[in-house]
């Protein structure tokens, strides 16, 4: 009888826009006591804009345009937002097109990339302060000004830091309830991000998550080191619940690795499941992640 269930379990699965890749994950999934969350882009619908561009010193159309063109080299929610920022910015008589030469992407962080326009070269960087200190020596800005609950990046061009985004985002409609959920059911909730702490807080307070579950610039693979932790720590199966971007090693190293995905994002072959929510608004919500914890949890009950 229990391998009829399973396939009621993942069979219901689809039907509610969730993809459960076999019987196994539905019955670690019946057994986890904690959930980490990534934050943006799964707590936070991940559509974020550019708040404030602070420069320091003259940015140059030329500039602007270079950073543009690096930034649209990626797909981060972060890239997407300031290269339009920019797009909007530059004056529209001038058709500034930067070239990319060469590009680096640093994951979790930003990226480098050497770029010329009109016969001359330029190296940018744009991202978090972690990846900017290390392009450029005399980088400071103050620890006040990160208080703020934004995403902020750093744009640094030839090793000189030229100015700071503040992005905003918002949380997913549902995700306090999604939380609240989870709770009710005995599970405890944690958020990691390769953000700021302030804006950890911030999306942390609005779901209703213990401040002392937050760990906050993390790189790639410190999430899989937080969820490798956790595992000692709690002495319980973890699930790992990402947007699919730099969060493969976190999906792997989880018990049950769940990508919240759009439906045209690559990186969901790490995950155990995958939880549709992209394209038009009204399906853009977690909704498919409680799905599929129910489906384990009466899947599991029929079994018994
Ligand atoms: P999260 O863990 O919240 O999903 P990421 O680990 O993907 O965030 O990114 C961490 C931080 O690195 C971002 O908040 C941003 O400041 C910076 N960052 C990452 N990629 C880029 C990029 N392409 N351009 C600018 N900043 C970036
Ligand atoms: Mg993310």
């Amino acid at each position: 009888a229990a391998p009829t269930a399973i396939m009621v379990g993942t069979g219901l699965g689809a039907q509610h826009q969730v993809q459960i890749k076999g019987g196994d994950v539905l019955e670690r999934f019946n057994n986890v006591g904690a959930f980490v969350f990534d934050k943006t882009g799964t707590l936070t619908t991940g559509r974020m804009s550019v708040k404030q561009f602070s420069p320091i010193g003259k940015v140059s159309d030329e500039m602007m345009a270079c950073i543009r063109a690096s930034e649209r080299i990626s797909e981060h929610p972060v890239a997407m937002a300031i290269a339009d920022y920019c797009e909007e910015h530059l004056s529209r008589e001038n058709h500034l097109v930067a070239n990319v030469l060469q590009s680096t992407i640093h994951m979790g962080k930003g990226l480098t990339c050497e770029c010329e326009m009109s016969g001359i070269k330029y190296r940018v960087t744009v991202g978090n302060k972690s990846l900017v200190s290390e392009e450029s020596e005399q980088f400071s800005f103050h620890e006040a000004e990160e208080e703020s609950g934004c995403t902020l990046s750093y744009v640094c061009i030839n090793g000189q830091v030229v100015g700071r985004f503040e992005l905003s985002d918002s949380i997913r409609k549902d995700a306090y309830n999604t939380i609240q959920y989870l709770k009710s059911k005995g599970i405890e909730t944690f958020l990691v991000t390769g953000d700021t702490h302030s804006s950890a807080v911030k999306v942390a307070h609005e779901v209703g998550m213990p401040m002392n579950n937050i760990y906050s610039e993390v790189s790639p693979s410190g999430k899989s080191e937080v969820v490798e932790q956790l595992k000692v720590d709690l002495g319980q199966s973890i699930v790992f619940v990402g947007d699919g971007i730099n969060d493969s090693p976190a999906l792997v190293t989880s018990d049950v690795g769940i990508a919240i995905s759009t439906g045209t994002d690559i990186a969901v072959e790490a995950a155990d499941i995958v939880v549709l929510c992209g394209g038009n608004e009204s399906k853009a919500t977690l909704r498919g992640l409680i799905d599929a914890f129910d489906i384990s949890r009466s899947t599991f009950r029929r079994v018994k």
